[in-house]
């Protein structure tokens, strides 16, 4: 059973997908950190991501692969493991930048269904049920709202280091401005498929989103 978890930035997809996949022996798959590790390369490298040329040449020394090491995701740049360095936030504004270039998605996608067709997973990223697995068993459109979301970032962050935390205000204009990109986009913008659930955790804990979506999937599964 393959399911497809959709949504903005800071909704929650990857910690809720991490527990689905566990409990259900499935692979957790984060596309986002291919994104990422591109962004990267990006950024490494000197490379103006606005100028498609330089990006469409460059694309072709990004070797990505996904490993699992014991049973957690990590993503390698041209043979590094890169699963640290990608989760900066410069990366993932670089991320949402070169995302929006065609070869970049179709190289990343490409990728995505071969892991997919050889086991089942629980894929989380903007575009899973609408592009990637049209034909995934089970579809969930996780939002939550903008303040919310930068509340639980900003939380993360106090956490991680107190001395470097932007104010709430920053981190909800650029929670819009990601999702104000990633919605607009001419290639595979953000949108709820039409046959997922939309699942609003603003007012749910972790443990009740998770469990909501076992349900639905064991639902999902009873009917086959
Ligand atoms: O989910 P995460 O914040 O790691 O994704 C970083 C960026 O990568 C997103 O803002 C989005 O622009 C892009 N992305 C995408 N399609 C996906 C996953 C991520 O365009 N399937």
């Amino acid at each position: 059973m393959n399911i497809a978890i959709d949504g903005p930035a800071g909704a929650g997809k990857s910690t809720i997908a991490k527990k689905v996949a566990e409990h259900l022996g499935s692979v957790y798959v984060d596309t986002g950190a291919m994104y990422r590790a591109i962004g990267l390369y990006m950024l490494q490298n000197g490379i103006s991501m606005e100028e498609e040329n330089a990006v469409l040449r460059a694309l072709d020394h990004c070797d990505i692969d996904l490993r699992y090491l014991d049973g957690t995701q990590h993503i390698f740049l041209n043979g590094n493991d890169v699963s640290t360095d990608v989760r900066k936030e410069e990366v993932g504004k670089a991320a949402s930048i070169v995302s929006k270039i065609m070869p970049v998605r179709e190289k990343l996608v490409d990728l995505q269904r071969i892991i997919a067709s050889k086991t089942s997973v629980v894929m989380d990223g903007r575009d899973i049920g609408t592009v990637v697995l049209p034909d995934a068993e089970l579809k969930i459109y996780l939002t939550a709202s903008s303040h919310v979301r930068a509340l639980r970032r900003y939380e993360e962050l106090r956490l991680k280091n107190a001395a470097e935390v932007p104010d709430l205000a920053s981190i909800e204009r650029d929670i819009r401005l990601r999702d104000e990109q990633d919605m607009n986009r001419e290639h595979s913008p953000l949108r709820k498929a039409d046959d997922a659930v939309e699942v609003d955790s603003s007012e749910m804990t972790i443990d009740e989103v998770t469990n909501c979506i076992l349900r639905l999937a064991s639902e999902k599964e009873g009917l086959h």
